[in-house]
């Protein structure tokens, strides 16, 4: 489908985010002052994902598009576990047994899920494996009993995972110990696809994967792209929009995936002290430089909380935050709140 508006009117109501207002398929180009801008959505790694494109003109715009969805497409194929023949498939399935040999990159970016683990003290932890899978289950409500999750918390020890640079290789040594990168990945594929997008040749953009966004460069018009963080139970209200500048952005919330029973709230964050949702938070939304850091730091400061989230938020360089408590009061890190605007 193509778009014929004016890149101004198209700018004016793009707020990416946490609201992304594409249609699937949709393609707008728009030629102004030798700038085309181009925005296409697909579904990848499970949820829709939305590439704009500024570019010179449009056969550069083409490539980078494509270079972009490629490039998620890829991460999908190493890092997903819900498909069998992925390397962090295998590293589970030998569980117990024996290490696995996986490319760099997959190394990298468990080092960086297990650093992330040691910043927040815990609260984000990709053994959680065992307990994501118990839950998955949110789909068909299923509420795991204590006894389950009990039996389950020697297996989604993070400090156990071995990890040996010069092998190579990943060793969950437990039988039953799985590696889940939902809590991150997303986060990194964007990096990575902003990457790809400028060697391309995009001059600026926006990587969204449902809620994990980075942008590089400014749009033909503007200072920054803007962006709307969610309010966390008002359905299609937002609660601040910013412009983001060669930043990422990534909410963990409550209301992304949960079900009500009996008034209580069960969503997809989990505790690793209880192996139940977190309940620290309503949402947790992070500004920072890389998409792997907002990423990881958003579910990890769901667990820890407002008050120890926001204290790790001021001493980090570079990254901000959004908090809402579970009570619904919103604090916002010094380095933002002359930042925020009212939608
Ligand atoms: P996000 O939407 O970034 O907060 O990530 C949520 C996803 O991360 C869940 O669907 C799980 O796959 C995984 N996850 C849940 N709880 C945690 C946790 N405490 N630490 C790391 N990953 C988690
Ligand atoms: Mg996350």
């Amino acid at each position: 489908m193509m778009c014929t508006h004016r890149v101004r009117a198209a700018f004016n109501r793009m707020v990416f985010g946490l609201i992304i207002t594409v249609l699937a398929g949709c393609l707008a180009t728009h030629p102004v002052s030798e700038s085309v801008v181009a925005k296409r959505a697909q579904m990848h790694m499970g949820t829709l994902v939305t590439l704009t494109v500024v570019a010179p003109n449009p056969s550069v715009s083409e490539r980078a598009m494509r270079a972009g969805f490629n490039e998620i497409k890829r991460l999908e194929q190493l890092l997903s576990t819900w498909r069998p023949d992925t390397e962090l498939s295998l590293v589970n399935a030998e569980a117990g047994l024996r290490a696995v040999k996986v490319s760099q990159e997959t190394l990298e970016l468990v080092i960086r899920s297990l650093d992330m683990a040691q910043l927040t003290r815990g609260g984000f932890n990709i053994a959680l494996g065992p307990a994501v899978a118990a839950w998955s289950a949110t789909e068909r409500q299923h509420i795991p009993d204590e006894l389950e999750l009990q039996q389950l918390k020697p297996l989604v020890d993070w400090t156990s995972i071995q990890v040996n640079k010069v092998t190579q290789t990943i060793f969950l040594p437990r039988m039953g110990m799985r590696i889940d990168v939902g809590g991150i990945g997303k986060g990194y594929a964007a990096d990575r696809a902003v990457v790809e997008m400028k060697r391309a040749g995009a001059r600026a953009g926006v990587v969204a994967i449902s809620g994990d966004i980075k942008t590089f460069g400014m749009p033909p018009e503007g200072h920054g792209f803007p962006v709307g963080i969610k309010h966390p139970r008002k359905e299609g209200e937002l609660i601040a929009i910013l412009e983001l500048m060669d930043e990422a952005i990534s909410t963990a919330g409550d209301y992304e995936r949960f079900f009500v029973r009996d008034g209580v709230r069960y969503h997809h964050i989990l505790s690793p002290q209880t192996l139940q949702p977190a309940r620290a938070c309503q949402s947790v939304t992070i500004i920072a430089r890389e998409g792997v850091v907002a990423d990881g730091l958003d579910t990890g400061i769901f667990v820890l909380g407002p008050e120890e989230g926001m204290a790790l938020v001021e001493s980090l360089p570079d990254v901000e935050a959004v908090i809402i408590d579970a009570e619904g009061t919103m604090t916002v890190s010094s380095g933002l709140r002359n930042r925020l605007g009212m939608p």
